[in-house]
């Protein structure tokens, strides 16, 4: 490709609506163009980058057995409502574009495919002898994320591989599963980039297993903690640990103390003179599930300890059958204006204890017969307590009253331990890891592109999509769901690889391989010995642009360099030895090669992946 001919502007200057080097960058150097907050065009350069990350992807999908299809981005909101997600995905997470068409029917953009796949699924497997069966897709996906940000790294329109496989039983799917990770693994490898499969936790998606696959970079949205032996690693989110050995309360006595303006554990702490680790903090939350259903839930956890709030949010999905609900639409710390919506009088924030009094709830307002109250709230605390504080003896808590806390308190004599022990504790770095204590949780940031779950029959159980097995018996479909986000991939590629001058892309997935560099369009010989390289590499099948543009020489060096592509020629001075410059971009090595080795050596570096 000729630059005279392409649409090819860059910036000199870094534009003012990108944050991170990635998104600087890939708007300089003209691969993208934003429309809309979250939507970009992929211009020319960008689209063969996505293009060579599809191809990659497609190799890999079809190595692990699955065919590829494109499924409908309209999708009926009947189906969404079978699986039970429309709500969740329209109303409480709203990150579902949906519309009303001109038929009055409900229809959303597809955030992701599970429903629509699992309808064929239902329509067309009916037999044992069809499965296992794995079919992918690489399309655009839609959602209205609350945060687009980073260019393509969080859009509202991205592209996604989603793949999903079903199988007949549990063991199946393990090998599917299996399969993809491998997939996942040699994609990654191939792409060029450093990366991390980590456990991470299910989300709205729902199922058992997951993984992610983090590419590492300190622009990563997410946090990964893992062991320096190789043997752990998670997305904080879903992170466990050892937490550090609690020391011994000071306090041997019950007795409650006057301890003014000591609302944060760390006041507390300094003024009694006791470890935050002796202290059982009482963390309240506001959950609403999706019956409309409000509830308070009082958390007890060890003071230097933080509430995991995805943690917690699976926890009370839980219990969501016990509140008429399947989900939680939301979980917020209530602040004083939500307070005020339920409580019967001020809480005593900052001394609140495990037995903090259901009388601060107000009772529903009695209801004319045959209607039901609004966003009832629940007139009890949900009571849970961490495995922190379930072994803590003569502890610090609070006394319900402000100002004064207890101190030499135990579970079993003045404070009812909750029934309900739960892990909602946050792992930091530095913990101990659970399967070796002597190794310690480090951290890292990650940039998640891609997720793989093992989902069981949830969905085939809700769309009702089964097949006959062997024996005659109806069984449901037992479904994986493995997602790569392709455009996130192509950004995060460059957010690990750039240097003060531009993009450094790997020869895999670089626009093109190679940039024939005219310094003088003036100079005949100049433009003669570069047109014949630019034929002479393209006709070798490497990927060349010419740039042949009337410009100086310095600016088209500059403009090479920030693209990113892994080889250019320059056809200058050494023409009168028979020789050009070749310079590597990833490492500014530069060397005279005689004309008629250009080719051969680019050809050797390419198979050497160099
Ligand atoms: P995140 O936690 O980053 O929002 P997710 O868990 O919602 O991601 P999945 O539903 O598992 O993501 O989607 C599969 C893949 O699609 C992700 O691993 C990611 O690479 C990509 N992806 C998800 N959301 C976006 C987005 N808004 N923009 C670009 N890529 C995305
Ligand atoms: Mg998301």
């Amino acid at each position: 490709m000729r630059l005279s001919q392409m649409l090819f502007v860059t910036l000199r200057e870094d534009p003012a609506e990108a944050e991170i080097p990635s998104h600087k960058l890939l708007l300089r150097a003209g691969y993208i163009r934003r429309i809309a907050g979250g939507v970009y065009a992929y211009l020319p350069l960008m689209w063969r980058v996505l293009q060579k990350v599809s191809q990659i992807v497609r190799e890999e999908m079809a190595a692990a057995g699955a065919q590829e299809c494109l499924l409908p981005q309209l999708q009926p909101a009947e189906l969404w409502r079978e699986s039970g997600r429309w709500d969740t995905y329209t109303k409480a997470e709203g990150i579902m574009f949906s519309l009303v068409d001109r038929q009055q029917r409900e229809m959303g953009l597809g955030p992701t495919h599970e429903e629509v796949i699992t309808a064929i699924a239902r329509d067309m497997v009916r037999s044992y002898r069809q499965l296992p069966v794995t079919l992918y897709q690489i399309q655009t996906k839609f959602r209205d994320e609350i945060r687009p940000r980073f260019g393509l790294m969080r859009g509202r329109e991205f592209i996604m591989k989603d793949a999903y496989s079903f199988d007949a039983d549990e063991a199946g799917l393990k090998q599917n599963y299996a399969k993809m990770h491998t997939a996942y693994c040699n994609i990654l490898n191939r792409c060029g980039l450093a990366f991390r499969a980590v456990d991470a936790d299910s989300g709205a998606i729902g199922g058992s297993g997951s993984q992610e696959f983090m590419v590492l970079a300190d622009a990563g949205e997410d946090e990964v903690l893992y062991t320096e032996d190789g043997k752990y690693s998670a997305n904080v989110e879903k992170a466990v640990s050892l937490p550090p050995a609690a020391e011994a309360s000071p306090f041997k006595t019950y007795e409650k103390l006057e301890t003014p303006g000591t609302e944060t554990i760390a006041r507390l702490s300094q003024l009694l003179k006791c470890s935050p680790t002796a202290i059982v903090k009482n963390v309240l939350y506001q959950a609403v599930f999706d019956s409309g259903r409000v509830v308070l839930v009082l958390i007890s956890l060890r003071g230097d300890q933080e509430v995991n709030d995805v943690k917690l949010q699976n926890e009370l999905t839980k219990l969501a059958d016990q509140y008429g609900g399947k989900t939680v639409l939301s979980l917020t710390v209530p602040d004083a204006e939500a307070q005020a919506k339920w409580a019967t009088k001020p809480l005593p924030l900052g001394y609140i204890a495990p037995n903090l009094d259901d009388a601060y709830i107000k009772a529903p307002k009695p209801m004319p017969a045959g209607q039901v109250a609004v966003n009832p709230v629940t007139p009890k605390f949900l009571r849970l307590v961490d495995q922190t504080v379930v072994d803590l003896a003569h502890f610090i808590t609070g006394s319900n009253e402000s100002g004064y806390h207890v101190v030499g308190a135990n579970w079993g004599k003045e404070f009812e331990l909750p029934k309900l022990v739960v892990d909602v504790r946050k792992a930091i770095a530095g913990d101990r890891a659970l399967h070796d204590a002597t190794q310690t949780l480090q951290t890292a940031r990650g940039i998640e592109i891609g997720h793989i779950f093992q989902l069981g029959t949830k969905y085939s159980e809700a769309l009702g999509a089964t097949y006959t097995n062997e024996q005659g018996e109806e069984k449901p479909l037992v479904m994986g769901c493995y997602g790569v986000g392709v455009s996130r991939l192509a950004q995060a590629a460059v957010e690990q690889s750039y240097d003060k001058d531009g993009i450094v892309w790997t020869t895999a997935i670089a626009p093109y391989q190679a940039i024939v560099v005219i310094p003088d369009i003036a100079k005949a010989d100049q433009v003669k010995a570069a047109e014949a390289l630019y034929d002479e590499l393209s006709q070798a099948g490497i990927e060349t642009l010419l740039d042949d543009r009337n410009e100086r020489a310095g600016v088209k060096f500059k403009d090479a360099d920030l693209i990113g592509i892994p080889y250019r020629i320059v056809t200058g001075r050494s023409l009168q030895q028979g020789k050009v410059e070749v310079v590597k971009r990833a490492t500014k090595e530069a060397q005279e090669v005689l004309v008629e080795d250009v080719v051969p050596m680019l050809k050797q570096w390419l198979a050497e992946k160099d």
